[in-house]
């Protein structure tokens, strides 16, 4: 197949596994972090970990938007599900993430109206379907979804839909990697930047990067571009460079994609954010802006998030983090299953503690 056989030849892979082994032989140990749960599934999905040598530990990183979906968000949804009527819309993944108590997933089971929608646009159309309901989407996702949902508030505005809104939990992608490199018990010497949130924000996005001395690829999710990656991240750390290369420069430009930070930037205004397992980090979300404040379900139903106590077996935050492993977790495979995911990591198909079970 045409531009995807070509990044997963095997011969291509092992010569490039081969140059890795040769320059990381002998050096103690590589900590890279790849961000995005897409580049984890990548890793085990094609039995990357057997082409590296042990020196080289890929940590998976917060790169999975529901993963990092604070369980007080979803009691909120739930509530918002429960009053008058309304029709919440999400996308599929979010829907069996537990919450304190329930999931979407069991509320819509005892009648509640919760929808699967395929984009933001989807929930716009059942808004204008439904002119007697209120119609909320669940807007979950980095910068690579805000911009699509902050077009359908530009749509709704337009059209002058009145009954859709918007229940914000839009979260950061480098304010979340600062965070990350400022805890003590992390210790990284490198990042495969996320491909997706990498095409919006671009290469620029990074530069923050240099203040902590530390190396960062953009890669994208074929295997060579992963193999890639991590040679090239094992070059900067023998050599000592702290820069920013771009690897999947076939989609990712240097400035990014200026018309979806600008959509971003018109409807939304950052804010601090909790991240479930790592905590509240400041400007690290995304709210809605006062004009548009019309289509935010928050300010429109005066949502109250609770703050909610985890359950303490659960090592989610740390596995979000890196400091630890989906088998350190005593429920792992035992009690939490993705049939039964006790923790938003067992959830999502990028979820570390999924992949761990699905391919380990
Ligand atoms: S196994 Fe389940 S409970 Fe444990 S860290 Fe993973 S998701 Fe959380
Ligand atoms: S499941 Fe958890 S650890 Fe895995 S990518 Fe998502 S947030 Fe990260």
């Amino acid at each position: 197949m045409k531009y995807i056989d070509e990044f997963r030849d095997l011969k291509l892979a092992k010569n490039l596994s081969a140059k890795i082994e040769k320059l990381a032989r002998g050096r103690g140990r590589y900590n890279f972090m790849e961000v995005c749960g897409t580049h984890t599934n990548t890793f085990y999905r094609f039995g990357l970990a057997k082409l590296l040598p042990e020196n080289i530990r890929l940590i998976s990183g917060p790169g999975c938007p529901v993963c990092v979906t604070d369980a007080s968000y979803i009691d909120s949804a739930i509530t918002l599900a429960g009053s008058g009527d309304t029709i919440i819309t999400t996308f599929g993944d979010m829907i069996k993430v537990p919450g304190s108590k329930s999931s979407l997933y069991r509320e819509r089971a005892k009648g509640r109206n919760i929808r699967i929608v395929y984009s933001s646009l989807d929930a716009l159309r059942i808004a204008e379907e439904n002119p007697s309901k209120d119609v909320i989407f669940l807007g979950v996702g980095f910068e690579t979804t805000a911009p699509t949902v902050a077009m359908a508030i530009i749509e709704a505005k337009k059209r002058r839909v009145r009954n859709f809104f918007v229940y914000s939990a839009h979260k950061l992608i480098p304010p979340a990697m600062t965070a990350i490199l400022k805890d003590k018990n992390v210790a990284l010497d490198g990042f495969i930047l996320p491909a997706h949130v990498s095409s919006i924000i671009g290469a620029d996005g990074y530069k923050f990067l240099k203040k902590f001395n530390i190396p960062g690829v953009i890669a994208g999710f074929e295997p060579l571009d992963m193999l890639q990656g991590i040679l090239l991240l094992v070059m900067d750390v023998n050599s000592g460079k702290a820069g920013i290369v771009n690897e999947y420069n076939r989609v990712v430009h240097k400035r990014g994609n200026k018309r979806a930070q600008e959509v971003m930037q018109r409807i939304f205004a950052p804010c601090d954010s909790v991240w479930r397992g790592i905590g509240r980090i400041p400007k690290s979300g995304l709210a809605i802006r006062g004009e548009f404040s019309d289509f935010d379900a928050e300010k429109r139903f005066g949502v109250k998030k609770v703050k909610i106590p985890i359950d303490r077996r659960c090592l989610c935050g740390e596995v979000i983090k890196g400091v630890k492993l989906p088998e350190d977790c005593r429920l792992f495979r035992k009690v939490c299953t993705p049939d039964n995911p006790k923790g938003p990591c067992m959830v999502s198909s990028e979820g570390t503690c999924g992949i761990h079970f699905r391919y380990k």
